[in-house]
């Protein structure tokens, strides 16, 4: 019998779906609560930069045209900023689409992708769906990544390692050591994607490394991946970007990309959210002062065992069974991420939102706690 999902190709229908966080609007219509702290999806809770509205909103009036698909004016930007040939950079709608986009230019039937474990949900999916085979190393044992385990899974047939770093959903960083642990070790077949969405939480914390310098002065085969979703709030306008090793990689990679992936008013917000570093460095100022006053509550107030994060989130064991503690934070009209995977189901991820969602968030904690 032929059903719906038997037109799909084999690993298309062993797909299981992105698991992303509830809305808002569902959360106030389930529960019947008007004030909702929505810190499940690692928004910054700043908003926008003005000046990235102001550019949007004036390029708005240019949408009857076709975006440039070089974003020329953002590539330029960024090439500057980071002192880099400007045909190294490739840009996505988000990076997720560069990481799909990845899947499809480098995977094959029968090959592999290393990456971490707790993982970023389309770091599996995306491979899975191109036909390969991915291996999950599992964090060690003080949940930070286990860089001696993850160099020994690799095969002659690990095509990619992927995996974020700081780590989404524990939060924790590659050391510079690390980083040079794993540049001395990979295969020459092997390219290295390294996504750094939350870079910019975590540049300027002690010992995070400068990746790109360590790895443009180590010969491997790299893609660095960032975004403008997170410090830079822009996450509903969708864009994204890829620093590659050389602009070879980058062509190689633009050859699968929609022409037009990146839309007029993203560009137009990206490059004026560049340049508004007062409002890059009050979103990471904030998520420092109030992760810091988070992680003090869950610890010394609940008892809790939150893992130390650089990123704009905090991951921590749940206290009680994981769906009580959800359900009882979603009377309260507090969205957190329950994490779904397999030897992580036991841990709760939540955002650092503004000083009131975070108070309302660990108020419902400590009432779901006592009761
Ligand atoms: C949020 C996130 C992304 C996706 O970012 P977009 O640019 O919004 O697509 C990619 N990787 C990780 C690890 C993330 O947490």
């Amino acid at each position: 019998m032929y059903t719906s999902n038997s037109f799909a190709r084999n690993e298309v229908q062993a797909l299981s779906g992105y698991n992303a966080g509830l809305s808002i609007e569902a959360v106030q219509e389930k529960y019947g609560v008007q004030r909702v702290a929505k810190l499940g999806s690692n928004e910054n809770p700043l908003g926008v930069s003005p000046k990235a509205i102001a550019a949007l909103t004036a390029e708005a009036n240019n949408s009857a045209l076709y975006p440039d698909q070089n974003c020329s004016l953002l590539r330029t930007a960024l090439a500057h900023k980071l002192a880099i040939d400007e045909n190294r950079l490739v840009f996505g709608n988000g990076s997720e689409d560069l990481l799909s986009i990845i899947c499809r230019v480098f995977l094959d039937h029968g090959d592999q992708v290393v990456t971490i474990l707790p993982s970023f949900g389309l770091h599996i999916i995306y491979p899975q769906a191109a036909g390969a085979e991915v291996i999950g190393v599992p964090m060690g044992h003080d949940m930070r990544i286990d860089v001696p385990a993850l160099m020994a899974a690799m095969t002659p047939r690990t095509r990619l390692l992927m995996f974020s770093s700081p780590s989404n959903p524990v939060g924790c960083a590659l050391s510079g050591e690390e980083l040079q642990y794993i540049i001395d070790r990979l295969p020459a077949h092997t390219l290295l994607v390294f996504d750094e969405a939350y870079f910019e939480y975590a540049h300027g914390e002690s010992g995070y490394p400068d990746s790109l310098k360590m790895l443009q002065q180590s010969g491997c085969h790299y893609v660095i991946l960032r975004t403008f979703s997170k410090a830079y709030a822009l996450a509903g306008l969708r864009i994204g970007y890829g620093i590659t090793s050389d602009p070879a990689l980058a062509e190689t990679i633009d050859r699968l990309r929609t022409p037009f992936n990146v839309n007029r008013c993203a560009q137009a917000a990206a490059v004026a959210a560049l340049a508004d570093r007062a409002h890059l460095s009050a979103s990471v100022e904030h998520v420092r002062t109030e992760r810091r006053r988070m992680d003090q509550v869950l610890r010394q107030h609940l008892g809790l065992q939150p893992i130390p994060s650089v990123a704009n989130f905090i991951f921590f064991p749940s206290p009680l069974a994981v769906p009580e503690v959800n359900n009882a934070l979603l009377r309260e009209g507090v969205i957190i991420k329950p994490w779904l995977e397999a030897g992580y189901r036991q841990f709760l991820r939540v955002s650092v939102g503004s000083h009131e969602d975070n108070t309302l968030f660990l108020q419902a904690l400590e009432k779901a706690l006592q009761q």
